[in-house]
């Protein structure tokens, strides 16, 4: 499957690894909007949150188990945001479920900061 997240896992493609168990994998985003901006992905498949399921949800589970250690590895020592883009109007670009832990400074309170 052609999926660069997939390819990072394998190892294929190089990452800035930061945490990593038997479920999930969390490396530094190539192109990070804060001090801290970590992509925290399961080690298997999923295309986006359209396709968490009864059945594949534990990686989900695992995700959120470690983001809290995730963060604190990354700096975010004072809070952070989890987002996770879903879809073409989200402005989703990598189609492996991923969520982006950000941090490591004040971060602006709305999505419309002029709103
Ligand atoms: P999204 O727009 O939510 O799908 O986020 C995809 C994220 O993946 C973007 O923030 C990219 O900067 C990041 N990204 C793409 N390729 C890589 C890569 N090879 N290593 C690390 N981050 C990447
Ligand atoms: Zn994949």
């Amino acid at each position: 499957m052609d999926c660069i997240f997939c390819k990072i896992i394998a190892g294929e493609i190089p990452s800035a690894k930061i945490f990593e168990n038997e479920w999930i994998y969390a490396f530094k985003d190539i192109n990070p909007e804060a001090p801290c901006h970590i992509l925290v992905i399961p080690k298997k498949h999923i295309a986006s949150m359209d396709e968490i399921t009864e059945e594949n949800s534990v990686y989900v589970s695992k995700i959120f188990e470690s983001i809290p250690e995730i963060a604190k590895l990354g700096g975010a020592e004072n809070g952070y945001r989890v987002i996770s883009n879903c879809g073409k109007d989200a402005g989703q670009t990598v189609f492996h479920l991923h969520f982006h832990v950000i941090g490591g400074t004040e971060l602006p309170i709305h999505v419309f900061p002029e709103k």
